[in-house]
């Protein structure tokens, strides 16, 4: 799946298991959570960017162009250690992502700023991030600064409206990192075995498209990363997050003064 593409459906999945918000009296989400407004809408910033992250082993990805030659170096590591669609495509990977937000988001540091007062480091950091990497894909904006600094403000803004960095933000990180293997599953190439490092390869003659000679599995109603069946899948989640997003978004103010 492309990076926009990824992008998109990590926001669109986190909307719809996090969603609380109703449009002309039908529940657009799930709600699985019980997240206030603020918090569904910052973890659908994080699940955007999210959903990017286990392209950090492809140099080619929209991750890599992200950070100039930093995030170029570490792509091309991390491609050439875990291979693509490898380590960072699989199950531990998500686990791993999460754990890793559950530690820079508890981060027990806050800085001191002019008008916004106490801010906590560790999410801002995080935020900014995931939102910059989001930004990027989703070509909001582009050139290697103008993203980060988005990201920054978009950070800012999210510790004022949800100052709690709780539950939402390593649910948010799992989210995407999670959405980004369903993608990649529901094309040709697929992912490796689910219960990566340990792979379990098929007897010859039961190898296929679904089940692949080196343990890979794959579910490709998409057809190959690209395709025009993922550009209309796409283009719906589009639809379907900003839907949910204006909702959301419609609930804030009251939410806020109240
Ligand atoms: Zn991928």
């Amino acid at each position: 799946m492309m990076g926009g593409h990824h992008a998109i459906s990590g926001a669109a999945a986190w909307m719809a298991l996090a969603g609380s918000a109703s449009m002309m009296g039908h529940p657009v989400g799930l709600d699985l959570w019980e997240l206030d407004g603020a918090q569904v809408i910052s973890g659908a910033v994080v699940a955007t960017g999210a959903a990017l992250l286990p392209d950090i082993d492809h140099s080619g990805a929209t991750i890599s162009r992200s950070g100039g030659g930093l995030t170029k170096a570490i792509t091309r590591t991390v491609g050439s250690v875990a291979g693509h669609r490898g380590a960072t495509h699989t199950l531990l990977a998500v686990l791993a992502f999460t754990a890793l937000a559950m530690l820079v988001g508890g981060l027990d540091h806050q800085a001191r700023l002019p008008v916004l007062g106490e801010i906590p480091t560790g999410p801002v950091v995080l935020v900014g991030v995931m939102c910059a990497l989001g930004t990027r894909a989703l070509k909001g904006v582009d050139g290697l600064l103008l993203p980060w600094l988005v990201g920054l403000a978009s950070a800012l803004a999210i510790a004022v409206i949800a100052p709690e960095a709780t539950f939402w933000l390593p649910a948010a990180v799992a989210v995407g990192t999670l959405t980004h293997l369903v993608g990649d599953l529901l094309t040709t190439d697929g992912i490796p075995f689910p219960t990566w490092p340990l792979v379990v390869k098929p007897p010859k003659r039961f190898a296929s498209a679904l089940w692949q000679r080196n343990g890979d599995v794959a579910l490709p109603l998409l057809g190959d990363a690209g395709s025009a069946r993922e550009w209309l899948l796409c283009t719906a989640l589009t639809a379907y997050t900003a839907v949910t997003t204006v909702a959301a978004l419609a609930g804030l103010p009251g939410m806020l003064a109240g």
